[in-house]
């Protein structure tokens, strides 16, 4: 990248801007100096369009884009007289992360953020990687393209980011483990039955954090978790039997390390994501942040619990997948995307996630070895394509409503 002056507003795009990680994003910016600190170059969104236009506005970005080709003309009509460009598509969205930034903020849903987010690593520009799916789809390749580029990765995600604010490299011989903290989701204290008749809509209401349809959902099942597993083996390189998982109901402590000395360090805040986002975007800096501070007598106590894997398979399949190696992490992925999908449509029941995802594991194994984009992209449509057959030839059962 070339060396810009210390003065000059630091160029930045925002995918996902739409939704909960992206206007937390431009909410951050907006306190850290807004125009006169940052040039936004790019916002991208899907459906939400108007949204976009009236983002792409306000911060005054260079161009917004649309990744559903069928909104094109919504986009441009909002923009227009604006002098800001648009654009809509999947080649659309690439392209644009490929104009040269200091700082990428990757919060784009899913699967469909792989590509842009490596088109961003592969021309040098800091990845906050709020999407998990580039490192459980893609682990080693994503860290390639990152090195090729020369950026730096700073996890976006809240236990990740907790665990890069205290994992210290230079001992790292001496880290023993990670651990992952997890709310526990809705259903903590749900027996089997009870969890199998829950609603779309019951999964969607987290307890503690504020965030998108989808990854509340996959709290709710711990999907996220054991995503968030597999995502933090790839970012701090750790063996499988590195990662643990506690249930901690306050998400206070966000994660720990814990040390060959038996000391254990433990990143704390109150559940607000523009503390992770504010800690990628001023890095190595602490940004001065409107964040509530946590308030120890108020708290009282934090508790914690072993997670259940009877109630929650998700947890037992990451650690599978983290075994296993190869696509194991796309094929999880991406039977647990459209699992994820038949539930929000009212096809399959909460219980039913799990099920799908491990019928596809047994049946795919490790895909073969990660030896390009195209074959994470390959044992990603195998598995979408027989969770979807899975799905539809599922026992016809009473859903909920
Ligand atoms: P969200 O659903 O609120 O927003 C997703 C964004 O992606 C929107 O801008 C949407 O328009 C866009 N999008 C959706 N489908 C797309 C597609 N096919 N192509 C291109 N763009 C598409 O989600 P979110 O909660 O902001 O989460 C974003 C990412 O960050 C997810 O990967 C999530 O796991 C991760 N994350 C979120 C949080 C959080 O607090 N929200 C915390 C940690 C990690
Ligand atoms: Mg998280």
């Amino acid at each position: 990248m070339t060396e810009r002056a210390e003065t000059a507003p630091r160029r930045v795009s925002i995918f996902g801007s739409t939704g909960s990680i992206g206007r937390n994003t431009l909410d951050v910016i907006s306190h850290l100096g807004g125009r006169d600190a940052y040039k936004v170059l790019a916002v991208s969104g899907k459906g939400n369009t108007d949204l976009l236009a009236r983002q792409a506005k306000e911060c005054g970005a260079e161009i917004a884009v649309t990744a559903d080709e069928t909104r094109y003309g919504d986009l441009k009509q909002a923009l227009s007289g604006s002098g800001i460009e648009a654009a809509a598509g999947k080649a659309a969205l690439i392209e644009a992360a490929e104009r040269e930034v200091d700082w990428f903020m990757a919060g784009i849903v899913g699967m469909a953020g792989l590509a842009p987010t490596l088109a961003a690593a592969g021309r040098g520009a800091d990845i906050a990687l709020a999407n998990k799916e580039c490192l459980v789809s893609a682990g080693e390749l994503f860290h390639r393209e990152i090195e090729s580029g020369g950026g730096r990765l700073l996890p976006v995600d809240s236990e990740h980011n907790a665990i890069h604010q205290v994992f210290d490299n230079s001992q790292r011989h001496s880290i023993e483990r990670i651990i992952l903290t997890a709310s526990g989701g809705p259903f903590r204290s749900l027996n089997l039955d009870e969890m199998a008749a829950v609603s779309p809509d019951m999964a969607a209401a987290h307890p503690n954090w504020s965030m998108g349809v989808k990854i509340s959902i996959d709290s709710a099942s711990m999907f996220n978790k054991a995503l968030e597993m597999i995502e933090a083996m790839h970012l701090f390189d750790m063996r499988p039997d590195q990662i643990e998982v506690i249930i901690h109901p306050q998400s206070v402590i966000h994660s720990m390390v814990g040390y060959s000395d038996g000391s254990v360090l433990a990143q704390l805040g109150t559940p607000d994501m523009r503390t992770a986002i504010g800690y990628s975007l001023a890095y190595p800096k602490r940004p001065s942040l409107p964040i509530e501070r946590l308030d120890f007598a108020r708290l009282a106590r934090l508790d914690f619990d072993a997670p259940d894997e009877s109630r929650f398979p998700s947890l037992g399949l990451a650690r599978r997948a983290m075994e296993a190696g190869g696509l194991s992490g796309a094929i999880l992925n991406g039977a647990k995307e459209v699992a994820l999908e038949a539930f929000i449509d009212r096809q399959i029941g909460f219980l039913e996630m799990a099920d799908i995802v491990e019928n596809v594991m047994d049946k795919l194994g490790t895909g073969g070895e990660a030896i390009s984009i195209e074959a994470v992209y390959e044992a990603d449509d195998t598995a979408r394509l027989l969770a979807r057959e899975l799905v539809a030839n599922r026992s016809a059962r009473p859903l909920v409503n």
